[in-house]
């Protein structure tokens, strides 16, 4: 069983939000409106909007910056980190599959801002490194794990070095349409609502708030369980592993940076049929996931708590519902650990999401939506913006040979909307493909190159399509993006 097998059995286990909980709360239906008044609102001018501070929304607000462009990060959260800081165990992944196909060379396929913020974290002992998988390398070959709350600084700081206007504590709420174009969005924070003008746009909100609201056609595919990750203190990763090796459960292990030390355990990932069946049982009814990854001493950095959401990720009181129904289970959690692992008879939680963590949230049509078959054939395209070797469900499907395939240009342009990019979670329909083009790393390098495009179509003030391919590839090849098929 892999990993993606024991987490969706312990999601089955765990059998959604109990019904009880899930009736008579969707939205309200009376009939009753109220006429809004039109408002008069101030006027912001720039060059590029980057909505979403996320995983890709960083680095798409960072390329813009350096392009030169009057870069507005529009960030509903406090800080910029989004998934990648609240979601899942080590970032997916800088390198190709090396480990599991004996003649594949080992390779750092994704460079350039993602491998820049990585160096930032190392100076300050906020990762493990590009940590060697030396058992379960059929899943990844490397384990790059990061401090999450060093993360939002870090980044927070790069932002503004680069001079990006970063609004925290703002919610993008409309778009302004202008024929095929976008004019601009509307922002609300304390500071009131304001419009905010622009050349171009990039949506990187994971769940298709921009490109919804400026009348892109999207689809809800529904098709992945929520989750809520908690960080667990006061735990012995070192009798962790002993525990899983006396229990033959052991399945992943890599070593790595931890408290500043090298060699250290930093991830294990437990054969799920392999557990104690009391253990085994008890998370599964959780939907609890025993992966883990660390950067600290006495740290599990992320314990899953999967849940299927009775609704959609855009339904508020559908997701009201499952963050009640999560944090229940986060408090199960701490009760299973001290249960029935040693070392964490006084585990405590250290740290939640503030927010729901979703695999999937709208998903945009584009020019291009890679396939299944793109993404194992290791297909190339003439527009390729960054090359990608992970796969979310490898060894099942894995991308040929260990080597790469390329993510098109085409594949972040949202459909029939002139100046509209898209990066992150957002593209790609097939659950399958999706399955790669989804991991954070692949994030981060579409996040460059829809940064880069957004940054040069706003200065040529051309629409998105017709900004010449060559002209992007040398921008992103100056960016320090791999190109090697
Ligand atoms: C539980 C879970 C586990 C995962 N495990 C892994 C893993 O181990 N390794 C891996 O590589 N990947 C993993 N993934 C996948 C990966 O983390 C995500 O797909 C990726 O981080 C998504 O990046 P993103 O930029 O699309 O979205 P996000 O990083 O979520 O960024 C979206 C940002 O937009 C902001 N936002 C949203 N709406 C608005 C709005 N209207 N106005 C203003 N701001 C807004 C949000 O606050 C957020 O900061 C996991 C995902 C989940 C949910």
């Amino acid at each position: 069983m892999n990993r993606r097998e024991f987490s969706s059995t312990m999601v089955m286990l765990g059998a959604g939000v109990h019904a009880a909980t899930a009736q008579g709360a969707s939205s309200d239906k009376s009939a009753a409106y109220y006429q809004e008044p039109a408002r008069k609102l101030p006027v912001k001018q720039c060059d590029v909007v980057v909505a979403g501070g996320g995983t890709a929304g960083v680095v798409t607000a960072l390329a813009s910056a350096r392009q030169g462009a009057k870069t507005v990060l529009i960030e509903k959260k406090g800080y910029p980190g989004g998934t990648v800081t609240e979601g899942g165990t080590a970032l997916h992944s800088f390198y190709n599959l090396w480990k599991a196909f004996p003649n594949a060379k080992k390779r750092q396929v994704v460079k350039g801002i993602a491998q820049e913020i990585i160096d930032r974290l190392a100076k300050v002992g906020a990762t493990t490194g590009h940590a060697e998988m030396t058992k379960g390398f059929n899943y990844d070959s490397m384990c790059t794990a990061i401090d999450t709350e060093m993360y939002k600084l870090v980044t927070f700081e790069m932002l503004v070095e680069s001079g990006v206007h970063v609004c925290v504590g703002t919610m993008l709420v409309d778009a302004i349409r202008d024929g095929s174009r976008i004019k601009g969005v509307i922002a609300e924070s304390r500071s009131g609502r304001e419009a905010i003008f622009a050349g171009s746009f990039v949506d990187c909100t994971a769940i298709g708030d921009l490109a919804a609201r400026a009348g892109a056609e999207y689809t809800e595919p529904n098709d992945y369980s929520v989750a809520n990750s908690i960080g667990v203190a006061n735990v012995s990763v070192e009798k962790y592993h002993e525990f899983l090796k006396s229990s033959g459960a052991l399945k992943e292990y890599s070593e790595g940076m931890r408290s500043g030390k090298p060699g250290k355990i930093v991830r294990l990932h437990a054969n799920g049929r392999k557990l104690p069946a009391e253990f085994r049982a008890a998370a599964g009814k959780i939907g609890m996931s025993v992966v883990i990854t660390t950067v600290h001493d006495d740290y599990f950095m992320f314990i899953k708590l999967n849940c299927r959401i009775p609704g959609k990720p855009t339904d508020r009181d559908a997701v009201t519902r499952t963050e009640l129904e999560l944090r229940k289970r986060q408090a199960k959690a701490i009760q299973v650990l001290r249960k029935f692992v040693p070392g964490c008879e006084k585990a405590f939680i250290a740290r939640t999401s503030p927010t729901l963590c979703i695999r999937r949230g709208r998903r945009i049509v584009c020019d291009y939506d890679i396939t299944h078959e793109d993404v194992i054939g290791g297909r190339h395209f003439a527009d390729d913006i960054m090359v990608y070797g992970f796969h979310d469900s490898a060894p099942r499907y894995q991308i040929a040979n260990g080597g790469t395939y390329g993510i098109p240009y085409k594949a972040l342009r949202a459909a029939k909307i002139d100046n509209l990019l898209v990066a992150g979670m957002m593209i790609t329909s097939d659950h399958r493909a999706h399955m790669s083009t989804r991991n954070t790393v692949c994030c981060m390098g579409q996040g460059q190159a829809a940064g880069t495009a957004a940054a040069l179509c706003a200065a040529k003030k051309c629409a998105m399509r017709d900004l010449p391919y060559t002209e992007l590839r040398k921008a992103l090849e100056t960016g320090g993006v791999y190109f090697e098929s």
